[in-house]
């Protein structure tokens, strides 16, 4: 019985280890929902209980069921049959099911719409559970965002008509905003919108890109200012995927092969706004794909981890010149850096969605403040920070953890070395699921511009006093010395970086935001050293169990000390002032070939 909830010693550590008993507060508000339904917590410990329930059941539905599919689903995909309609993969189909049946597919929609109303680091969790099982399924059960986004933004009568059913798994969505002309740059968008004498909308048009555009509920972001151009022009729509809706093509690619990505043909299709006009791209877009860059971040954990496992198994069992090859250096470093780069990561990610529930939670509160002037000073000033740091910890965490699943699975290919590139173990797929992971939802190119600005605006460098104000064992304060150079050496290249303009700053964000993650990474890691949760771990010696704490102090040292002569030569290379990629361009890059 595989249950891949149960099995990930991290997950547990960090449900123990981040204080969930508060998330839950915030989200249930004070559970004053216990009165009204009965499936709402009543307290801190019956909510946190039901938490672990759910994402019990979830791991074994993951390990049992949808695992084995995954290459099956791999080497079937979904087709386009020639009435227009989609048919999934027979294990996406099961597995869906199965979804419903556990009643997961509303992990965050409130009681009122039979949602589970859980916050978004068990969201996380879940779609982590979900991914490590077969990535290309997550893409359809992440997409509750979606519903999200109705829920946040829609009329309440749009709100009725679709959020049931989305809970109980009767539907599913669809996020349509690509076209062929409006990838990365969403102002672009052209698909009209436009209404008829009866003051009825209707769209026109075609999207590209579309996962799961054969989704019953579709939300199309469109022009519906015609005369208006960028951004303040869209508006944000919900239709249902009714006769005037035509799926032209499914995409051959690379991998999420259970994952169907659509070209759409909207032929006048009636549908309701979403909201205000023109707020489509510049509020609910941005809102909905937030969201979905921390799904996609989650999604990158889970694969990882899949890829790890195999890796870490195949270093142990292989024998090449008289030792398991784990026991070679070069193998062991692999291996090592690939677990520490997991766990790093899912210490972002995890950060990232608490900051995010405490940032919804403070705009909730916020519309009833209390009545305590100083009391309601506060809780602005919280929200403004939750907001900033969430700003910025959300386009960092979808980042770090698509590149760092991209870098995983290539090492899980190059320790299984010849075996590795075969279709006989998984990796090869992880490698290929991976590959999507630094494009959709933004590429790791459009992070970066979204970080960097809380990079040098002084967020980063703000949450990391506040990082280092919380107490420590008294084992990592050497550690928190060399964060604390690191941040003067970021705040070195920031200051660098800002003489020179934004163009210097597009070309060296990244630098500056791959020292601004290492040192955020830095601190959370140093933290979960200092953790009160008394938690034994399995080393690989048999028999031998230790103090999580002491893992993760470990792990640290080595991420903090093998990252600090990195961070030094980033800041050196973005103040070294080289500007060659301006001047120089025509001569370094060549010509563009002619055949
Ligand atoms: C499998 C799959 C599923 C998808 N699912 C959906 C979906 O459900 N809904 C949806 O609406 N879309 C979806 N997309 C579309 C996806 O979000 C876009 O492909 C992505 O945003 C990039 O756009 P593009 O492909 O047009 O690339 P382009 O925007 O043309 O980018 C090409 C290159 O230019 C770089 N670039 C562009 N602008 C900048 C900039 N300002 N600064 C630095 N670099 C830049 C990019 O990083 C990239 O390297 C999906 C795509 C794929 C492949």
């Amino acid at each position: 019985m595989a249950n891949f909830f149960k099995d990930n010693d991290d997950i547990q550590f960090l449900l123990m280890h981040m204080d969930l008993g508060t998330l839950a507060r915030t989200v249930e508000e004070d559970f004053r929902f216990a009165a009204e339904f009965e499936s709402a917590p009543v307290d801190e410990a019956d909510a946190v209980e039901n938490y672990r329930l759910v994402l019990d059941s979830l791991g074994r539905l993951s390990g049992d069921f949808i695992a084995p599919r995954a290459e099956s689903v791999d080497r079937e995909g979904n087709t386009l049959n020639s009435d227009g309609s989609v048919s999934y993969a027979k294990g996406i189909a099961e597995s869906l099911e199965k979804l419903a049946q556990a009643q997961v597919m509303g992990f965050t929609l409130p009681h009122r719409f039979g949602g589970l109303n859980f916050p978004n680091v068990i969201y996380s969790a879940a779609i982590e559970i979900v991914s490590r099982a077969d990535a290309s399924l997550m893409n359809i059960f992440g997409l509750q965002g979606i519903a999200e986004t109705i829920n946040a933004f829609a009329d309440e009568p749009i709100k009725q008509r679709y959020l049931h059913d989305f809970s109980a798994g009767k539907v599913t969505g669809a996020m349509v905003l690509t076209e062929p002309d409006a990838g990365s740059d969403l102002q672009s968008v052209k698909l009209r919108a436009f209404k008829d004498a009866n003051d009825r909308w209707f769209l026109h048009g075609v999207k590209r890109f579309i996962t799961n555009g054969c989704g019953e509920v579709l939300l199309v972001l469109a022009r519906s200012e015609p005369d208006r151009g960028g951004g303040l022009g869209l508006s944000l729509f919900v239709c249902d995927r009714g006769p005037t809706v035509h799926i032209r093509r499914l995409e051959d690619k690379l991998g999420i092969h259970g994952s169907p990505t659509c070209e759409i043909f909207f032929d006048n299709t009636p549908c309701e706004i979403i909201g205000e006009r023109q707020r489509g791209l510049v509020t609910y877009v941005m809102s909905l794909m937030n969201g979905a860059r921390i799904g996609i971040a989650a999604q990158s954990m889970g694969i990882a981890e899949a890829a790890f496992r195999v890796a870490r198994d195949y270093a142990a069992s292989r024998a090449q010149f008289g030792v398991p090859i784990e026991k070679l250096p070069a193998v062991r470093d692999m291996v090592i850096d690939m677990k520490l780069a997991i766990e790093a990561g899912r210490a972002l990610l995890y950060e990232t969605s608490r900051v995010v529930d405490r940032e919804i939670g403070c705009m909730k509160a916020v519309e009833n403040p209390p009545q305590d002037k100083e009391l309601a000073k506060q809780l602005k000033n919280d929200s403004r920070k939750y907001k900033r740091c969430a700003g910025m910890l959300t386009p960092m965490s979808k980042y770090y953890c698509s590149e760092m699943c991209n870098r995983v699975t290539y090492d899980s290919i190059q320790v299984l070395g010849g075996s590795g590139f075969m279709r006989d173990y998984p990796v090869e797929r992880h490698a290929r699921d991976a590959r999507i992971t630094t494009i959709y939802e933004g590429t790791s190119q459009l992070q970066i511009v979204a970080a960097v600005r809380g990079v040098c605006s002084g967020t980063a460098e703000n949450l990391m006093a506040e990082y280092a104000e919380q107490s420590y064992t008294p084992e990592v304060h050497d550690l928190l010395e060399r964060l604390a150079e690191g941040r003067e050496l970021l705040k070195k290249g920031v200051a660098f970086v800002k003489d020179n303009g934004n163009d210097y700053m597009d070309l060296y964000g990244r630098a500056l935001v791959d020292v601004a993650i290492d040192l955020i990474n830095g601190y959370l890691l140093c933290r979960q050293a200092s953790t009160n949760v008394e938690m034994q771990v399995q080393t690989a010696e048999p028999g031998v169990a230790i103090p999580m704490r002491q893992r993760k102090a470990q792990m640290a040292r080595r991420y903090i000390l093998r990252n600090a002569p990195k961070i030094e030569a980033l800041v050196d290379m973005v103040c070294a002032g080289d500007k060659s990629t301006f001047t120089a361009y025509e001569v370094l890059a060549g010509p563009v070939p002619t055949d």
